[in-house]
Parts: structure tokens; sequence; C-alpha cells
């Protein structure tokens, strides 16, 4: 079994060995289509071929030509943005200047209301890059680096797949799926005429570029389902390896406070509250004169929940983009590398609203009251006046919060599960 160092040369080794190999396979395959088929075969068969019945088929020449050169760049130019990406930015986190973990330098964090914790309400550190990782960064082997969102090391790319060139490389398989299925079946259908037509003349540069063509298909064909389906559910393929049991923690904040400006000197310095752990992270910092006191709370998920899934269509919109050009053309960047949101460095979906609200930080969800206040309704009528009376009077609850605009009192309770009063 290949050691971890062994396998890291070996990918290295692959990283420049394919990409050339698949430009040189495309160039193959290029001169194979155009050139012996198109030309040699369809539009200008020699004296021999069209003795036995092979004539010259314009309308068929065309048509794969211009056919092929409308796949063409839609798989190469995804393909080298791909590339692009993987030689200027993948998504590198910087490296820090010292292994003593500085809570200075973790202010981004601290400024979010919910980032990726570990279990003292720390952002998770990284002790090869000394650095704090942001949410969904991994540690990279390959290049000895944090990457954001990081997928794979992709040895057809011959690089890091990550937030920077996910929708890319997704393109690039999903048009290389498109552009070797044709190369493929126009490949294999003329190959067989011509065999059938001829008794038995092959082609050995049209069987090479079957070959090639077919083997490159099955493999984006696989990729490319596999990368749209992790997509549609917002996973990478590195959180996908231990989908089924990975728990997240995630630092949530629960409490922001202004304070006027102390004679203490001012520390942006996060510290851990002692007691019963409820609040295991607080942060303060100075912003213009007024200091702000951020108090975080540390819920954790489900085995297999991934906080992260916003809807299927809404997944693949942070990853493509939200019009339908941006699904095709390679230009723009995925929504998700913008890191523009106040509140996390990605959206999060109902698990984490869900986790608030078990947690009493958020109001119950009006839905469920609701679907609960139905199933009371079809009760014996005693009853039913009853649950009428209850939900009277949540709904008064919830117009006194919406009054204030404020949450219901917190309800968070050293650690207790929130109780609906
Ligand atoms: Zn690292």
């Amino acid at each position: 079994m290949a050691t971890p160092q062994s396998q890291r040369s070996i990918n290295k080794s692959a990283a420049i060995v394919i990409p050339l190999f698949l430009m040189g396979s495309v160039g193959y395959g290029t001169w194979v289509i155009v050139v012996k088929i198109a030309v040699e075969y369809l539009l200008n068969p020699s004296q021999d071929l069209r003795r036995i019945g092979i004539n010259p088929r314009h309308g068929a020449a065309i048509a794969i030509i211009v056919l092929y050169f409308i796949l063409l760049p839609l798989m190469a130019f995804p393909y080298f943005r791909t590339l692009q990406v993987i030689w200027m930015d993948p998504g590198y986190v910087p490296l820090g200047q010292s292994s003593e973990k500085d809570p200075n330098s973790a202010w981004d964090f601290y400024n979010k209301d919910v980032f990726v914790c570990d279990h003292t309400g720390k952002p998770i550190w990284c002790d090869k890059c000394n650095n704090w990782k942001p949410d969904r960064t991994h540690h990279s082997s390959e290049v000895g680096r944090c990457v954001r969102r990081m997928d794979h090391f992709c040895p057809w790319a011959g690089g890091i797949i990550s937030e920077n060139n996910m929708k890319f490389f997704l393109q690039f398989c999903f048009f290389g799926a498109l552009y070797t299925s044709f190369v493929t079946i126009t490949v294999a259908v003329l190959l067989a005429e011509r065999k059938r037509k001829t008794g038995g003349d092959v082609q050995a540069t049209w069987a090479v570029a079957l070959a090639l063509a077919a083997m490159c298909c099955l493999f984006s064909v696989g990729m490319s389902i596999s990368t749209f389906q992790l997509s549609m559910l917002n996973l990478t393929t590195v959180e996908n390896l231990n989908k089924g049991n990975a728990v997240y923690r995630l630092a949530v904040c629960v409490s922001t406070s202004a304070e006027p400006p102390s004679a203490e000197p001012s520390s942006d310095r996060p510290t851990s509250t002692q007691g019963n752990g409820a609040l295991p992270g607080q942060f303060r910092q100075t912003r213009q004169s007024v200091t702000h006191t951020r108090q975080y709370t540390v819920l954790q998920t489900e085995p297999g929940e991934n906080p992260w899934d916003i809807g299927k269509l809404r997944n693949l919109q942070s990853v493509l983009g939200e019009k339908w050009w941006d699904w095709i053309l390679p230009i723009k960047y995925s929504p998700f590398t913008k890191h523009d949101r106040a509140d996390s460095h990605f959206e999060f979906g109902p698990v984490v609203t869900n986790l608030k609200r078990k947690a009493g930080l958020l109001p119950p969800d009006p839905k469920s009251r609701r679907r609960h206040s139905r199933r009371h309704s079809g009760q014996s009528e005693h009853r039913s006046h009853r649950s009428h009376r209850s939900h009277r009077s949540h709904r008064n609850h919830r117009h006194r919060s919406s009054d204030t605009g404020a949450l219901p009192t917190p309800a968070w309770k050293g650690g207790e599960t929130f109780q609906e009063v």
C-alpha cells in the first residue's frame, strides 16, 4: 500500500502528465474527426471508397464539423479556466507568522454570527499553516496549504479543485461528457459502417481515437454525475467522505452589547468564560470608541446533517450562478466566493435554523405551530376549544415579540434544552 508521501508524489507526477495527455488526445481527436473522417471520408472519399458505394456526403460532414467546433470550446474554456485558477490562486488561506494561536488574528470569525469552531468555541486552527481555518477549509497535503472549500486534488487538471474553480470544473466535466460522447458515437458509427462496406477495413487512426474518446467519456460522465450530485447537496468531496458521521460544532452568537469606552486598554481578544460552560466564547472588540461584546454558545449538529444545505436549486445556484448563461459560460466565479455575507462565511440552511430554535435562540417555527394547532382542531370540541385558546396565547406572544423587534427572552439556560412555554 502506498504511503502518504509516495501517494503525494504519484499525484504530483500525474498532475503534470495527465493534462499533457488530455491536450494531446484532444489534438489527435480533432485531426481524426475533421481531417480523416469529415474531409477524407465524408466530403471527399477516395476512388476506392466510391467504387464500393461510399459517396460524398456534404451535409453529414458539415454537421459533424459544426457540432464538433461548438462542443470543443464549451469543454476547453472551462478546462483552461480551471487550470488558470489552479496556477493563480485556488483559494489559499494565508500562512501565519507564528505557531502561537493569536486571538487577535481571529477577528474575522468573531464578526460573524455563526462559524465552525472547536469544542472550546474557538475557530479551527491549522498547526501546519499557523492560521485559523475559515468554514469548510481543508488542509491539502499535496500542496501543503489550507484551501478554502477544498474539493479534491484533481490529476486531470493537475491541481486543487476548490471554491475558486469548482464551477469551471463542473462545467468542464459536463461539457467534457458531451464532447467525448459525441466523438465516441460519431467515430463508432462511421467505423462500423466503413468496416461493413469494405469487408473488414479498420482504420487504425479511427480505432485509436475511438478508444481514447470512449475512455475519457467513461471518466467524464462519471465525474460529471458525481460532481453535479455533490453540488446539488452542497457537499465537497472531502465533506462527502465522512458524510454519514460528520458532526459540526458551531459557535453561534447569542448576544451583542455595546459598552461605553473603558479606561482599560482595549483587547480584541476572545476569552473563555468560567462557570457552567454555557457561553464558552466571548469576544470584545473596539470600534469607534465603543466596545462591543459578542457572546457565543456552541451548538452541535446531528451526525450526517449538512448545515450548508440550502435546497437543491439554491445549492446549485451558489456554485453556478443565478442566470442560465452563468451555468454555461465559464466567466464569473461562483457566488459563494464573494464572502460578502455579514453573518457567516457561507450561507447556512435549515439545519442551523432548527438548531437555534431548539436552543431557544429563535422563536418556534410558525408553520409547525400551525400544524400542531390543526392536529388539535380535529379532536373533540372540548379539546378543540382549549387548543384554540392556547394558539391565541402563542399569537399574542409573537405579536409582542415583533412589536419590539427583538427575539423572545433568551431561553438559553446553562446548556439545558429549551422548553417552549
Ligand atoms: Zn493548513
